[in-house]
């Protein structure tokens, strides 16, 4: 079985070739996936792809035309997949639905506590030797408001966190958890949920229904100096908006792992040519913003995981994936 690999990163080489079996061969590409390159799988039982590649209508075509049998994505997100036209062309799409979940409602811990006790401002203050507390004041996690979009696996890990911490927990889902209400957490509708909150993290996938869920309507309902997180996809917020409501202060802090225009700027060292994205930049020079380039799963957990799920999912595509497969994602 021959599998073109998109996106490829040293982290993905060594642990995907660790976990296929003997007679798969992979064959890596740095490209991105995107119609321009989609011919780089001629020949190839299998397409692998990841986050930012742009598996749409074009690109599923031309894989119809070179006879590639599946599409597997590294991720549990599948947004960057066209999966009406892969349907229509009967070419299954897999993904790897829980890797780790806490590694990512982690990376969301991380970003609320470095905003809020400015770790990454004192980091730099004492290796200088200034030692002034001036600007680092933080507030207590134990007793705040936080409210958590989305309560799947990862949100449910969130939750558990922000309990643990002492947090008062409320939560919006389509879905409400039983589990989750027996350990605290309040269900609210989101007109009731945004003025009560110090902290909002969003933990939703995005879909049609979820675009810009954060936009400036939503914003003008959040509790005045409120913080954001986000860890999701960049999508759900409408991130001029966000700049705004920053600058004019109603916005306390915002942390993302994610962003609308990651696919032009992520994973890649951009330090010798600047960054182009003029609203990324924008928002780098704000000291209330804390920005990482989508790396919240990137444990070592998580990546043997997604490795090891692409193998399985690489050997269902080989044997013919059965319709209601849990791993089969299909259009909704
Ligand atoms: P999941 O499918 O377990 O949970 C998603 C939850 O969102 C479900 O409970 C679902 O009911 C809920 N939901 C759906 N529509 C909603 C809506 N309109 N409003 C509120 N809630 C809604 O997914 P997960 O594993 O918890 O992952 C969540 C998202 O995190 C993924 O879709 C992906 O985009 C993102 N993610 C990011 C990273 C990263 O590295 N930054 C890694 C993994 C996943």
């Amino acid at each position: 079985m021959k599998v073109a690999v998109f996106s490829t990163r040293k982290y993905d080489r060594a642990a995907l070739s660790a976990a296929v079996e003997s007679d798969v061969e992979l064959r890596f590409q740095e490209a991105r996936l995107v119609p321009e390159t989609a011919r780089l799988a001629e020949g190839c039982d299998a397409a692998c792809v990841f986050v930012n590649d742009q598996a749409d209508a074009r690109v599923m075509g031309v894989f119809a035309e070179l006879g590639v049998r599946g599409v597997v994505t590294r991720s549990a997100g599948f947004n960057h997949i066209d999966l009406a036209s892969a349907e229509r062309h009967g070419i299954p799409v897999l993904r790897v639905p829980a890797y780790s979940p806490h590694g990512v409602a982690e990376h969301a811990l991380a970003l609320m506590l470095t905003l809020n006790r400015r770790t990454h401002r004192a980091y730099n203050r004492v290796r200088e030797g200034n030692f002034a507390l001036d600007g680092l004041m933080g507030f207590e996690m134990h007793g705040k408001t936080a409210g958590v979009i989305g309560t799947g696996l990862i949100g449910a890990s969130m939750c558990r966190i922000l309990l643990g911490l002492g947090c008062e927990v409320l939560a919006f889902d389509v879905n409400q958890r039983a589990d989750l209400q027996d350990a605290g957490v309040k269900y609210r509708a989101m007109d009731d949920l945004l003025p009560a909150c110090d902290i909002l993290t969003l933990h939703c996938p995005l879909l049609d229904s979820t675009r810009n869920l954060i936009d400036g309507q939503t914003l003008e309902k959040l509790r005045d100096h409120a913080m954001l997180i986000n860890t999701s996809r960049g999508g759900l917020v409408d991130t001029g908006a966000v700049y705004a409501a920053l600058r004019s202060g109603r916005l306390g802090s915002l942390g993302i792992d994610v962003y609308e225009e990651e696919d032009k700027l992520f994973f890649e060292d951009r330090s010798e040519h600047g960054v182009t994205d003029e609203l990324i930049a924008r928002l780098v020079a704000l000291p209330n913003v804390l920005i990482t380039g989508h790396q919240a799963f990137f444990t070592r957990e998580a990546v043997d995981k997604i490795a090891a799920t692409t193998a399985a999912n690489l050997e269902l595509v080989r044997s013919g994936v059965p319709e209601e497969h849990e791993r089969r994602v299909r259009p909704r």
